[in-house]
């Protein structure tokens, strides 16, 4: 799903933890979008080299591969003037669309953040391993909790599994 800032949705969510990684460590992530994934590089590049006459690029695309919306925009977006209308380039691109990403959106946006209280300092309990002696007992569920969990329902699923454990594990904590 493309948004007015960028790129959303189950997709970019299944590898988001791998395009932060790559973004934080070379300063941007690049991912190749085919566009057709039906066709094959041959079937669109005999398409889009099929003469067009007095036709716009646009519907030329349009009615030999049904290519429009987004994905046109796409097209028009990324590529230069001169690779739109090299029909190899073209033909290229829209089965591998290099698209470059420079920045996660901020946290306030987020659906659910990396890092937190690593599984090594909580017991079976998720109870935070504190020097002896210390008075208080922290117990940690959720996104407190260090993990990358997979969107779609899992995170809320996790998060009542964890936030119970820790329940009981207060319960235990007090004897009650
Ligand atoms: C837009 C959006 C869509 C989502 N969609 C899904 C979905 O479809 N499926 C899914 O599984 N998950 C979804 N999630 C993720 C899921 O909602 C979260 O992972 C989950 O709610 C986290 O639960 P939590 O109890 O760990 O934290 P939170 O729900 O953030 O609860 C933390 C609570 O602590 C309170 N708090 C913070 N600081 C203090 C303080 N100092 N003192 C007292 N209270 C404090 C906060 O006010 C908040 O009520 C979505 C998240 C967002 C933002």
């Amino acid at each position: 799903m493309a948004t007015a800032t960028g790129v959303e949705g189950s997709l970019i969510y299944a590898v988001s933890s791998l395009l932060r990684d790559e973004i934080s460590a070379y300063g941007s992530a690049i991912f190749l979008l085919d566009l057709l994934p039906d066709k094959t590089p041959e079937q669109v590049l005999v398409e889009v080299r099929h003469p067009r006459g007095s036709r716009s690029l646009s519907s030329h695309l349009k009615s030999r591969l049904k290519l429009d919306g987004i994905k046109a925009a796409l097209l028009h977006e990324l590529l230069s003037k001169e690779a739109i209308n090299d029909p190899v380039r073209l033909a290229h691109a829209i089965k591998v669309l290099p698209v470059k990403l420079v920045a996660a959106r901020p946290i306030e946006e987020a659906i659910s953040s990396a890092g937190g209280v690593m599984f090594e300092g909580l017991d079976a309990q998720l109870q935070l391993k504190l020097p002896d002696g210390t008075a208080q007992a922290v117990f940690c569920a959720g996104e407190m909790l260090d993990w990358e969990a997979p969107t779609g329902g899992y995170l809320l699923t996790a998060c009542f599994a964890s936030g119970c454990a820790a329940g009981q594990g207060v319960l235990r904590h007090f004897g009650l």
